[in-house]
């Protein structure tokens, strides 16, 4: 069906969907559930993990008890194609993983028909910095008559990693914005380091996962797996960045450029952009 995602959920491993819908021009984002009840996907509805499950992801409130895990790339596939008005039934209690990438959500989206809206944007108006233990956020002003946010992610794991230093970067002001994410951003895959993969599934997480179905990342490289780009970890960091950073509510004019933040940096950096609306 058009606009559908199906499939097991990351962290729950749980079947569920998500069928996404246009909506009406300053609606924005929407996730809801058939049997009633929905949430604007921003800031004010995060929502922290479920026991044992570590806050390696972005989980919205739906109402009092419900929730919905997961719903990072889902994000980002919305905003790389700059669609601000939207509504999504969810089944289940986390979006489909799939392979790991924005792929299947980008295909969803344009699957539903739509395309870009013409949402006000946030100015990011002054110097926003984010910093702790090693990994820094800092989103500024861009430079005057230049619209669009200008996205960049620095991964420096140390001379000691697995995978060498390297950066991503994508401009959602460029004319071909959309196309350039759907086809160097979307189809970058979650990862792990091999030691964290350990970690994760002595918790009983990732059970049913072999390193085909994850990119999981040991000494020499992709475990029985390849690279999709040369790199491709820090394509999935801005993926990542731009699918948390959606949840201020509209999309960014500015720059922002993260080195080694996670999600949890994504959602402080997220919720002070949304105050400068
Ligand atoms: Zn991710």
């Amino acid at each position: 069906m058009n606009g559908e995602v199906r499939g097991r959920g990351l962290f729950s491993g749980t079947p569920g969907a998500v069928r996404i819908a246009g909506a009406a021009v300053g609606s924005g984002i929407r996730i809801a559930r058939r049997s009633g009840g929905g949430v604007r996907a921003k800031v004010v509805a995060l929502a922290p993990q479920p026991e044992g499950i570590p806050a390696r992801n972005t989980t919205l409130a739906i109402g009092a008890t419900d929730r919905i895990l997961t719903v990072e790339h889902l994000m980002s596939a919305l905003a790389g194609l700059g669609v601000w008005d939207a509504r999504v039934e969810a089944e289940g209690p986390e979006v489909p993983i799939g392979d790991g990438s924005a792929a299947a959500f980008v295909d969803a989206v344009r699957g539903a028909g739509l395309r870009k809206s013409g949402a006000e944007p946030i100015v990011i108006s002054r110097e926003i910095v984010i910093e702790r233990g090693g990994a820094r956020i800092v989103a500024r002003p861009r430079s005057p008559g230049r619209g669009g946010c200008l996205y960049r992610y620095e991964l420096d794991y140390g001379p000691d990693a697995p995978m060498a230093a390297q950066a991503a970067e994508w401009d959602s002001g460029a004319a071909d914005a959309a196309e350039t994410y759907a086809r160097e951003v979307a189809p970058a895959r979650t990862f792990c380091l091999e030691s964290e993969a350990r970690i994760l599934q002595a918790a009983g997480l990732f059970k049913d996962l072999s390193p085909r179905d994850m990119l999981v990342i040991g000494a020499d490289g992709p475990i029985e797996n390849e690279y999709r780009f040369e790199n491709e970890p820090a394509r999935h960091k801005l993926l990542d960045l731009i699918g948390d950073l959606a949840l201020a509510g509209g999309p960014l004019q500015g720059e922002v450029v993260a080195t080694r933040a996670g999600h949890a940096m994504n959602h402080e950096m997220a919720r002070a952009l949304a105050a400068l609306r």
